[in-house]
């Protein structure tokens, strides 16, 4: 029999079969929340539970006492909350919400906001639908709507990593919240164009295609088509048409509707764009299509000339140099007409996507600094969760990777520091000859330690250092000297052996896939992350990484007539005529990524984090119809926990002394190795203190802790046999 504790850390054993017991038995009663130390493990319940989230239970954790020991969710929040309220450890603070695809991250992020929300409502005495609260949870949908997408592991997949910054000014009670802004990370873009099999593309569209009325729809002419080829309508589903109604409140919510009407043009143009193929012209010499009411249909609901709209897929401009005449040439096959007009999809998509962001934070944006006390942030991180697919990894997953790679690395090295103040305060013995309680500071532990810091930093300089895989993909995307698929993965191969010469502490070191029979050119190396080895694929990866748009799409588009189009295009003409002058090399998506990246850092840097780690128990699609103790699949949870870092923080907080047990049971044990048997005034720490003492034999072996015991098996088997003998 197990039993039941609510933080991981308490547990008698702290090694992995023992946390996926204790985990186990409470999902099956329901206790979806445990504490790990001060980390938040979070199961996904797979289906809703109410209950859990109601304003009864805000309530009840609005006004728990200071210590919060029910582990929940709302919990997490107050903590936050009262750090910030009453300036705990740093001033600003930060939630980072992590764990795989469909482990419940979004949703628990939602939860979060809501409580704080509510915490706020409570402080005002006249609710205003116009308060930050109100506006950022009316927020959500809309980017949900936009960004996030159906995949084979979760139904409402966040397609985009997101920081929400609560801006909060005042102290202690009278802290109030007054603005918020959203930053966002890499949308999956790519996805507009083309979706895996069995997924589909973002929400928006189908909710569109459910939701629009009949006039609407022909006036779009999206009446009577039998397919779209980026989103079929046949795949709409039954919840579309009641998002696409959510959606547009939430536009309306936000006093976006003028948005609304431009934004169903702009998506029904990237659907009309997308069923346009390409035929070689009857002289052979050109393009041309046999849907060329898609393209009038695009062009007319872009403001854009139809003729011009399609030379521009179907022909490149060329220039030698700066100084040489362009020279124009049809695009040499159909895949490379197609390449074009998913360029132009996808960059419209995601000019619409920062457009209707930017116009979020403009509302969230506070209006009532009194310029007297300084802003303290709360930020909630819902960053996308490590993933690895069996083929096809590609610089999206790159890209998540190196994310979660560094929050890891950020999570040790903060995790280890607060470990080392805690044994330093905690954890004393008696010195086999001095006889003084001394602490174990600077134990091996402390150096074992040190060198896991230092494997994992290795492994991040394998990505982004100067000689490494982003160093070489960025090299050859601004040489622009035609390297093939193969050959970027010979470099990225040669440059991590070469990395690896000399260095002292090996990091997981990157497998090189084994040479096939036929001696196929690779296209194919690996990455020992620290959840997983996953094996990347470099086909496409240098044009994903260059992001190229070529000059004559964005000179095009500037010709548009449509005031929508001139909005999304902002300040990003500018930027990209600016840097066009520069023989078009612009920041490669890999560059731009780290620095976003480098920048979050930054943020979190100057924040106390507080970490939920979520865990979805099973991957089974019949989830809804299996009773919990079903729907649990151990060795995918332990794999998510050793991921997300749950056993690491539980290894750490063990280092050494896996048992631990308070002084009272210890005493109690073993109170007949102590020479004070029976004498009642004295405490059970003096008791085990005593022990220890008795029994020099177990002084590397025990400890006695300043709250508890703790002990490694050895030193627990020596006591259990001296008891015997006794
Ligand atoms: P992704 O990385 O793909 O965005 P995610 O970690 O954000 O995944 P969610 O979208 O939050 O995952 O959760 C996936 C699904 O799991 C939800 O749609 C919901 O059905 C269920 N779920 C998650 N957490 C909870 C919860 N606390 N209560 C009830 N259901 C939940
Ligand atoms: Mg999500």
């Amino acid at each position: 029999m197990h039993e039941n504790i609510e933080d991981l850390t308490h547990l008698k054993k702290l090694d992995s079969s023992t946390v996926l017991q204790c985990l186990k038995s409470r999902y099956k009663q329901k206790q979806f929340y445990t504490w790990a130390g001060p980390t938040l493990v979070a199961l996904n319940p797979l289906k809703d539970v109410p209950e859990l989230y109601s304003k009864r239970m805000m309530q009840l954790f609005a006004h728990e006492s200071f210590t919060y020991k029910t582990p929940h969710i709302f919990a997490l929040g107050q903590r936050t909350l009262r750090h910030l309220q009453w300036g705990l450890g740093k001033t600003h603070q930060a939630i980072v919400v992590n764990g795989e695809s469909g482990a419940g991250k979004t949703c628990n992020a939602l939860y979060l906001l809501s409580f704080l929300a509510a915490m706020e409502t409570n402080n005002n005495e006249v609710p205003n639908s116009n308060n930050i609260e109100v506006l950022l949870c009316k927020s959500n949908p809309l980017l949900e709507a936009l960004g996030n997408a159906q995949t084979l592991k979760n139904e409402n997949s966040s397609r985009f990593g997101k920081l929400i910054r609560l801006v909060y000014l005042g102290e202690g009670a009278s802290t109030q919240l007054v603005s918020a802004h959203i930053e966002t990370y890499l949308l999956e873009s790519t996805r507009v164009s083309r979706q895996a099999a069995g997924e589909r593309n973002f929400h928006i569209f189908y909710q569109m295609l459910a939701g629009l009325s009949d006039s609407v729809k022909v006036e779009l002419d999206l009446k009577d088509v039998p397919v779209w080829e980026i989103a079929s309508e046949r795949d709409c589903n039954a919840v579309d048409e009641a998002q696409f109604h959510t959606t547009v409140a939430a536009l309306e919510q936000l006093s976006l509707e003028d948005t609304t009407n431009q934004l169903w043009k702009l998506l029904a143009a990237l659907l009309h764009l997308g069923n346009v193929k390409f035929v070689v012209s009857k002289e052979g010499s050109s393009w041309t299509t046999d849907q060329q009411h898609h393209v009038e249909s695009a062009a007319r609901l872009l403001g854009l000339n139809s003729n011009e709209l399609f030379q521009m897929v179907t022909v490149r401009n060329f220039q030698a140099g700066s100084n040489s005449p362009a020279v124009v040439r049809p695009c040499s096959s159909q895949n490379e007409c197609a390449a074009r007009r998913d360029t132009l999809i996808k960059l419209l998509y995601r000019l619409m996507f920062d457009t209707v962001l930017g116009s979020v934070n403009q509302k969230l944006q506070h209006t009532n600094d009194n310029g007297l006390s300084t802003p303290k942030y709360l930020c909630i991180l819902d960053l996308y969760g490590f993933e690895s697919f069996v083929y096809g990894n590609s610089l999206e997953q790159l890209c998540i990777n190196y994310a979660n790679e560094r929050l890891q690395y950020y999570f040790t090295i903060n995790y280890l520091k607060e470990q080392q103040v805690h044994l330093a305060n905690e954890v004393f013995f008696i010195h086999p000859t001095t006889k003084h309680l001394t602490s174990i500071e600077t134990g091996l532990n402390l150096i074992n330690l040190e060198e896991n810091v230092l494997d994992k930093h290795n492994l991040i300089s394998f990505l982004d250092g100067p000689v490494s895989v982003f160093g070489v993909l960025n090299e050859e995307c601004y040489l622009n000297r035609g390297c093939d698929d193969s050959q970027v993965c010979i470099r990225i191969q040669s440059s991590l052996t070469e990395r690896t010469k000399g260095v002292k502490s090996m990091p997981p070191s990157p497998r090189m896939p084994r040479a096939s029979k036929t001696k196929a050119p690779p296209v194919e190396f690996a990455i020992g992350h620290y959840a997983g080895l996953v094996s990347y694929s470099t086909v496409s990866m240098l044009d994903k990484n260059r992001d190229y748009v070529p000059g004559e799409m964005m000179s095009l588009l500037s010709k548009s007539k449509s005031p929508f189009i001139k909005l999304l295009l902002g300040k990003d003409a500018l930027i990209f005529n600016a840097t066009h002058t520069m023989n078009g090399r612009r920041h490669t998506v890999l560059a731009k990524f780290k620095n976003s990246l480098d920048n979050l850092m930054r943020i979190l840097n100057a924040c106390d984090v507080h970490y939920v780690r979520c865990i979805r128990p099973s991957v089974s699609e019949m989830q809804y119809t299996l009773s919990p103790s079903q729907r649990w699949d151990e060795d995918y949870v332990d794999s998510q926990l050793n991921a997300c870092g749950v056993i690491d923080t539980i290894k750490v907080s063990s280092f050494g002394y896996p048992i631990r047990m308070s002084h009272e049971e210890f005493a109690t044990r073993y109170q007949y190795l102590s020479t004070s048997r029976g004498d009642c005034k004295i405490d059970a720490k003096e008791i085990c203190r005593r022990i220890a003492e008795n029994y020099p034999q177990m002084a590397s072996e025990i400890r006695v802790g300043n709250s508890q015991m703790y002990a490694t098996e050895k030193g627990i088997e020596l006591a259990e046999r001296w008891k015997l003998q006794i």
